[in-house]
């Protein structure tokens, strides 16, 4: 069967890749290179040049069965990886590492609006595992909306998580699905951003640098 493929990110190439050896596939591809989102830019840096991976960074052993068989069918190597979380915007930061990390800043120690943030974390995770069990589909904004979260959580843990997660400016995201963030989180394995599986691995093509 002769088979058209629209777009050569990772979905039309794995399924080309699959579908070749018995149909006649052609790929078309609107921008100058193959992989969509999944590339690795060179970065120069004062360090020396870093390989960045655009699109494709961590996936981890119980949400990617299939990926990983085609990790190996393809021989690219990957890498136990830690995945965390933090926010530095000035004089505000944490990271979600430890203790020690989450107070890095000391004075949020007496900062009753941080501790409401950090109070907010587990009341966000167990909605979000609600909202996965539930077939609801709410906007971002009308899901926090909902919840009642405090904006100290929804400004600072957030609103720099959705913009990690999806490079996404903050003003476009909130039209976006609330399932999206959650299930992002879940499924890559960052425990830090909503509850999900810890043990993230990052996968690099043969011969690539990866520093992470
Ligand atoms: C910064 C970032 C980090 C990410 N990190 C992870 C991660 O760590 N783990 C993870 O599992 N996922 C991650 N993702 C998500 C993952 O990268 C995407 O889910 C995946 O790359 C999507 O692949 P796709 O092929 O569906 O779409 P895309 O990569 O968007 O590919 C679509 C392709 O179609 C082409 N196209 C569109 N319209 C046309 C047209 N009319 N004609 C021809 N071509 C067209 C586009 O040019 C593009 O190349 C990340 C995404 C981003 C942005």
């Amino acid at each position: 069967m002769k088979v058209a493929i629209v777009g050569g990110g990772v979905s039309g190439l794995v399924a080309a890749h699959l579908l070749h050896p018995e149909h006649d596939v052609t790929v078309f591809e609107a921008a100058a290179y193959a992989g969509g989102h999944t590339n690795t830019v060179e970065v120069r840096t004062p360090r020396g040049p870093l390989a960045i991976d655009t699109g494709f960074i961590v996936f981890n052993d119980r949400n990617y069965p299939r990926f990983q068989a085609l990790l190996a069918e393809l021989g690219v190597a990957s890498q136990p990886s830690e995945m965390s979380f933090g926010v530095s915007d000035g004089d505000f930061e944490y990271a979600s590492t430890s203790a020690n990390g989450l107070y890095a800043k000391r004075s949020h120690l007496l900062s009753p609006a941080f501790q409401r943030m950090v109070a907010d974390v587990p009341r966000f995770q167990r909605h979000a595992r609600e909202l996965l069990s539930s077939a609801s589909e709410p906007s971002l904004r009308e899901w926090l909306a909902m919840l009642g979260l405090s904006d100290a959580f929804v400004e600072r843990v957030i609103v720099p998580q959705a913009a990690a997660v999806w490079s996404a400016d903050p003003d476009q995201m909130w039209t976006f699905p609330a399932r999206f963030l959650v299930d992002s989180s879940t499924t890559t394995g960052c425990s830090a951003c909503a509850g999900g599986p810890a043990g993230a691995r990052s996968a690099a093509a043969p011969g690539a640098t990866s520093r992470r």
